[in-house]
């Protein structure tokens, strides 16, 4: 059977990783809405909309939309779907979608420093100053765990290698994470404050 993609418009394919080439099954049933810790909070995201969205090529509002930065990537939904419907990989794709126009950069710029930062520790995770890594080391101690994880130079060489080998170097570098433009901070206007 060939597998349907979708898109949203004849220019821009949303689906480039092939992840949920199933999104044309939806029956906008409305589960994953239900079941959303975020959808609970926020009146005015809805995963079913979105969908619609995409679907309809109605691509300006969830490009330009908060709303697609607030998916906690719980899968709650995915778990709900009777259509299998891996809704948090869709979420995935958006965002990367948004970013290549340049939306969204106020929520990637913490993350351009982290990772830039990672590939010179080779730690995906250090905290922060003197006594974020004075509270590490104390419970590392506490465990048994040596203190600070040393990682050796070869170590280091190796991770950083990675970065460029597979290209995320240059992704985030590339990202310009300066005045982005303004986000819609309601996917439906005027349902929230
Ligand atoms: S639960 Fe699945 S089928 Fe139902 S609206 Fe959500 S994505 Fe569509
Ligand atoms: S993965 Fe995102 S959209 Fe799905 S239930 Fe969790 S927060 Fe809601």
């Amino acid at each position: 059977m060939t597998r349907e993609r979708f898109r949203y418009s004849e220019e821009v394919d949303v689906d480039v990783y092939k992840l949920v080439d199933n999104l044309r099954s939806c029956l906008a049933c409305g589960k994953c809405v239900g079941n959303c810790p975020v959808a609970r909070l926020t009146p005015s995201y809805n995963s079913r909309q979105i969908i619609r969205d995409v679907l309809s090529g109605n691509s300006d509002r969830w490009l330009r939309s908060e709303e697609i930065w607030r998916c906690l990537w719980c899968a709650n939904c995915y778990t709900v779907c009777p259509m299998d419907i891996n809704y948090p990989l869709l979420m995935l794709q958006l965002r990367y979608k948004a970013m290549e126009s340049g939306y969204g950069m106020q929520y990637i710029a913490p993350f351009k420093k982290f990772a830039l930062r990672a590939r010179e520790d080779g730690l995906t995770f250090a905290p922060g100053g003197e006594k974020g890594r004075a509270r590490v080391m104390r419970i590392r101690s506490n465990i048994g765990a040596v203190p600070w994880p040393e990682i050796s130079d070869k170590a280091k060489a190796e991770y950083k290698a990675l970065f460029d080998l597979c290209g995320t170097t240059k992704f985030v570098e590339d990202l310009d994470v300066e005045n982005p433009p303004p986000l819609d901070l309601a996917y439906r206007k005027g349902r929230i404050a």
